[in-house]
């Protein structure tokens, strides 16, 4: 094994008397008596540099350089004055995500990052980098964690098989896009173009704090990411459903669905019975109606589970006349391995059945599937990961 760790440590500290100091800072703090400084709203945050006897505009000059340039320390903030940036670095510091290891594949165009956050848990990021010569939109997607663990407990999955820990924060989750938006920046690479909320978590069980975190990634004022770029994925938690679909920015919804019957699909997702296939749908339809957006359907495609034609029929008539697409995913390989992915043909056999009734499919290209950053495979796991391309330093 190879490791980064001390190359890429962040400085970072966390002061101690923030929780003091942060009692005139709105919701993020009584949520969390120490936020960091990506937890804030420009309001809360200009309020905050307000109580430490600072104009507000020097807030705006802090996010900008938090936002626009990737800061990575208050120090970077060289036009702010010194002793403010003591301040605000003792009471709103920046998160605690520091980057323990990365590995890379697909001639370094996929990395998989592993961060350790202030209380030592462990969550994992990948970047996608698409090549230039096979997607003209020259894509840069985050495939972000929204929380450590998940109590979702989805058998064919990695994260789910390793338990929940805990919800990440809304500062921990944006650290991880702007390590990588930093990175790419100082590599003069593509920009980040996308964010997918399909790393490590159920992102509608985190619903405040990620929601949270997709308004630091559109605000104007700063990373500016379309709305219609940013992904949610979830294993069909109906009331997150819902929310998204009332709020004023138009995220993407995925829908993990793996299986066009109730029973199936409970046994595939253990707590799946919470919300029943039907009352899904209804939602998705529901979703469709007030944002005119399609719905993506993502399948896990296992052999013998639920690859069969018959299945591939039973769920064209479940979603049947919805404006949605499938994803299908072979299923990536897991500690159990008895769960497989079906042969190539017979996952174009599902395909053609979807296709023949109506409904939008495509099978999807795993990236970094060797170095077990594909989809479902992001387990923070304490023993060495094998370090494929080391990644570039700059
Ligand atoms: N909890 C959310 C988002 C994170 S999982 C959800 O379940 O949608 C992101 C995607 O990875 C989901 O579609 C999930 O079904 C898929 N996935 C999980 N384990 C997988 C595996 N072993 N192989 C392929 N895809 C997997
Ligand atoms: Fe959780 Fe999604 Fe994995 Fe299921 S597939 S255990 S919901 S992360």
């Amino acid at each position: 094994m190879a490791c980064c760790a001390d190359s890429m440590a962040q400085p970072h500290t966390r002061g101690h008397g923030a929780a003091r100091a942060a009692s005139c800072l709105g919701e993020a703090v009584r949520l969390n008596p120490m936020p960091s400084l990506y937890d804030l709203s420009l309001p809360e945050l200009e309020a905050h540099v307000e109580s430490l006897g600072a104009p507000a505009y020097r807030a705006r000059q802090v996010w900008e350089w938090a936002y626009r340039q990737y800061a990575a320390t208050y120090d970077e903030m060289a036009n702010v004055p010194a002793a403010l940036r003591a301040q605000l670095a003792a009471t709103a510091p920046f998160p605690e995500a520091a980057p323990v290891r990365e590995v890379a594949a697909d001639d370094g165009l996929t990395r998989k990052r592993l961060f350790r956050l202030h209380d030592g848990k462990l969550v994992e990021s990948v970047l996608m980098l698409y090549d230039p010569r096979s997607d003209s939109r020259g894509r840069a997607t985050v495939c972000v964690s929204s929380q450590a663990g998940c109590a979702m407990g989805c058998i064919f999955c990695a994260t789910g098989q390793s338990g929940f820990e805990r919800n990440l924060t809304t500062a921990e989750i944006v650290a991880q896009i702007i390590a990588f938006a930093r990175e790419q920046r100082e590599a003069g690479g593509q920009p980040l173009t996308n964010v997918v909320f399909m790393g490590m978590g159920e992102p509608m069980a985190n619903y405040r704090a990620v929601w949270a975190a997709i308004e630091r990634l559109h605000d104007p004022a700063g990373i500016n990411m379309a709305a219609r770029h940013v992904t949610v994925s979830t294993v069909g938690l109906v009331p997150g459903i819902r929310k998204l679909a009332a709020e004023p920015l138009q995220v993407g919804l995925a829908v993990s669905l793996h299986a066009p019957d109730e029973t199936l699909r409970e046994r595939l997702i253990p707590t799946a019975h919470r919300y029943p296939l039907p009352d899904i749908l209804t939602a998705c339809r529901e979703y469709v109606a007030r944002t005119g957006r399609r719905v993506t359907f993502e399948y896990c495609l296992m052999a013998g589970l639920n690859d069969a034609p018959e299945q591939a029929r039973s769920l064209a008539d479940a979603i049947g006349g919805m404006l949605c697409h499938v994803n299908l995913i072979p299923v990536n390989p897991t500690a159990d391995n008895s769960i497989r992915r079906p042969s190539r043909s017979r996952t174009l056999a599902f395909q053609r059945e979807l296709a023949a009734r109506g409904v939008p499919c495509t099978v999807r290209v795993e990236k970094g599937v060797e170095i077990s950053a594909a989809c479902g495979q992001l387990r923070a796991e304490p023993q060495p990961l094998e370090l494929m391309t080391a990644p570039a330093r700059r």
